[in-house]
């Protein structure tokens, strides 16, 4: 059976729903800079900045503020901004402290900040919602897209399917990374990834 070509049905997705509202799940700035230049001109974006999986508040004010910068400056989208809540990843991982980057650890991740974004969506009538996570070489984006079918699912909001590292995405984002002057941490966020770096 062939591969879902998800960026495919990203572009597909753009074109139906052109000038509606889409909020983005950004894990960070570097990550999201060329998101953002994928969907903006397309639809209307907020990015919503929430992320519980990061080791310390210090490196979430970090990143959130370089989000916030690279917003201003570009005007890409509005940002959607969530405090920090640590305890929301320690519930989804408990059992799953010792899995490799990229295990069942990752996937519990992906769907508690993709559901966080699917309530938003919701609540704040959003056309759609998706994520930047995908850009990343290092991160499942079939796993990621099956997560976000199954909360369209759930909530009733529509899912923009991706997979951002096509077409030079993630090389795209390490160029707009350096044109913006952007923190680009070396690790993907929590103690573990931190610890196993
Ligand atoms: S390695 Fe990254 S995706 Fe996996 S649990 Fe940690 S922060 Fe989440």
């Amino acid at each position: 059976m062939n591969a879902v070509n998800y960026d495919r049905l990203m572009l597909n997705a753009l074109g139906a729903f052109a000038g509606k509202r889409l909020l983005l799940h950004s894990c960070c700035a570097p990550c999201s800079s060329y998101c953002l230049t994928e969907v903006a001109p397309h639809l209307r974006t907020t990015v919503l900045y929430y992320n519980p999986n990061l080791d310390c508040a210090e490196e979430y004010e970090k990143r959130k503020n370089e989000e916030i910068r690279f917003l201003k400056e570009t005007g890409l989208a509005d940002l959607l901004d969530c405090d920090y809540c640590p305890e929301d990843f320690e519930k989804v991982i408990v059992g799953y402290e010792n899995e490799r980057e990229g295990g069942a650890r990752c996937t519990r991740c992906f769907r508690l900040r993709l559901e966080k974004c699917a309530f938003e969506a919701k609540k704040g009538g959003f056309d759609l919602f998706g994520t930047t996570l995908t850009v990343s070489p290092l991160k499942d984006a079939e796993r990621i897209n099956e997560i976000g079918f199954a909360l369209e699912r759930e909530y009733g909001v529509s899912y923009l399917p991706s997979d951002f590292k096509k077409r030079g995405g993630y090389q795209r984002s390490i160029e707009l990374s350096k044109k913006y002057g952007l923190y680009r941490q070396n690790y993907c966020g929590c103690r573990f990834s931190k610890r196993d770096n």
